[in-house]
């Protein structure tokens, strides 16, 4: 294996400052190096040095991330938009405030102690060591912050590789988040990457033998092969989640959050509400309230006809040219123009329309009808696909609730309110942009990147 002897210098010098007493290494580096083993390397010497730090100085150094990100949040928004041309900035503003807020610290990872008439027993989540996380092209910003505050408050440094083209802003990113680390007294080299991050170096990432886990956020392809590498893998796939709308919901309601929760971001969240499903009884409503919101533009069935071919090739996938564009934009090339108050584009399709088992990603929602609750609930599970993401549901009706829980089996299930409550915006619990459905571990959190550990103590200190 190549080392860059740049970077083992500027490893050396921050070796001997701290030998020789120095104040916190001042340091070139940035988190971007030339090659995966220059990351790599500087990753296992900084995660050493963390784990030999105070839990206290850890928690500094989780705060000085969560600080730093929300300063450059505007700016960085705005590059992410501009370099991938998916989504909307005040959407990427909110995302990246949801994570810097609401990704749990090391607060996770407290200890569980048990005791009994044989003693103690101590159970402690132990960090992993090198984590190679690859991040995708729809949250530049979000993964790398919610990954970053996760896998570190767990103990671990992690060897990122951003989607190429997001390149720009995913590198700005991890500056800043690396800039922070060092600035609150941490390790240089705890969160890296290859300066320009390619599928190549992704593969590397993969197969580097120093690399413990590995955690993929993107689409089913990669989610199977970091599953195939070997090594402890982290999986969080692709979604198509069903709201299901059934005759006892309040519809004004559930119209609003169908609105809001689809054009979230125009669409490109994974749990976004990507095919909506209604009970015939009340789909009139439904479609008209959503229109009363003025942000919900009504396609007609010929309008339809042309965005669908616009947006799906004639083989069947969705054009990746209209991925998280504005609707105006994807309306405009269809030939339809409306007004810059509308954020999502609706229309009555047949259960067999391609935009009902795709996952968009666009701000262009199908509304099936269905004969009743039953139907629903059987077509909702065939459209999720055995994702096991996420799904929505408008009711007030506890059995029809549970039976819907109970029959698609997603990760994330929200009830009464837009898919977004879901990630723990105005909804209760914490915020993931990693969430493993495929492979188990829902939303991700510093737990999930710890192994653990059991300490028997026999005999002795069971106090009562
Ligand atoms: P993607 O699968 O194309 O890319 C994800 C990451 O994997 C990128 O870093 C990419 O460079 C890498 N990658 C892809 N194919 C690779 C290969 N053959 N070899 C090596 N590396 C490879 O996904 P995307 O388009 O960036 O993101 C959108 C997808 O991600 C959607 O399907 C969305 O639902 C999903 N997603 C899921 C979650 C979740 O938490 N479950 C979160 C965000 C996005």
């Amino acid at each position: 294996m190549e080392t860059n002897p740049e970077v083992v210098a500027a490893l050396v010098k921050m070796v001997l400052q701290e030998l020789t007493g120095g104040e916190a290494p001042k340091t070139e580096c940035d988190g971007l190096f030339p090659t995966v083993n220059d990351a790599v390397e500087a990753g296992l010497v900084a995660q050493k040095k963390l784990i030999g730090m105070s839990l206290e100085r850890r928690k500094d150094i989780i705060a000085s991330i969560r600080n730093a990100v929300l300063e450059v949040n505007e700016e960085l928004s705005a590059l992410a938009v501009e370099e991938t041309h998916l989504g909307r900035f005040e959407d990427k503003v909110r995302e990246n405030i949801l994570c810097a807020t609401k990704t749990p610290g090391v607060e996770d990872i407290e200890a569980r102690a048990l005791t009994g008439d044989h003693g103690l027993m101590l159970l402690e989540y132990a960090p992993v060591g090198l984590i190679g996380a690859l991040t995708p092209i729809t949250n530049p910003t979000g993964t790398l912050i919610n990954n970053s505050i996760g896998m570190i408050s767990a103990g671990n440094a992690v060897v990122f590789n951003a989607h190429p083209s997001a390149r720009n802003t995913s590198s700005r990113m991890l500056q800043v988040i690396h800039r922070a680390i060092v600035n609150a007294g941490g390790p240089p080299g705890l969160v890296s990457s290859v300066r320009n991050p390619t599928l190549e170096t992704a593969k590397e990432v993969i197969e580097n033998p120093k690399i413990n886990m590995l955690v993929a956020t993107g689409g089913r392809p990669i989610v199977n092969i970091v599953l195939r590498s070997g090594k402890k893998a982290i999986g969080a796939g692709a979604g198509n989640p069903p709201v299901l709308v059934d005759e006892t919901a309040q519809i004004r309601k559930a119209a609003k959050c169908i609105a809001s929760g689809a054009s979230i971001n125009n669409g490109i969240f994974c749990t976004c509400e990507k095919v909506a499903i209604v009970v015939q009884e009340v789909a009139d409503s439904l479609i008209k309230f959503m229109q009363e919101t003025g942000r919900v533009y009504l396609l007609t069935p010929e309008e339809a006809e042309r965005v669908t071919k616009l947006v799906v090739t004639p083989d069947r996938h969705i054009n990746g040219k209209y991925i998280g564009r504005d609707v105006q934009v994807i309306l405009r090339d269809a030939g339809i123009e409306i007004g810059d108050e509308y954020r999502l584009a609706i229309f009555e399709a047949s259960a067999d329309h391609p935009l009902v088992w795709l996952e968009q990603m666009m701000p262009v929602l199908p509304v099936v009808r269905v004969k009743d609750v039953n139907e629903g609930i059987e077509f909702a599970v065939k459209v999720e696909q055995g994702n096991r993401h996420t799904a929505i549901m408008h009711s007030t009706h506890i059995e029809h609730m549970t039976a819907f829980a109970r029959a698609i089996q997603t990760t994330i299930f929200v009830k009464n309110g837009p898919s977004y409550a879901g990630i723990g915006l105005g909804g209760e619990g914490h915020t993931a942009f990693t969430i493993a459905g495929p492979t188990g571990e829902g939303l991700t959190s510093a737990r999930t990147f710890t192994r653990q550990r059991r300490c028997t103590l026999c005999e002795s200190f069971r106090i009562i």
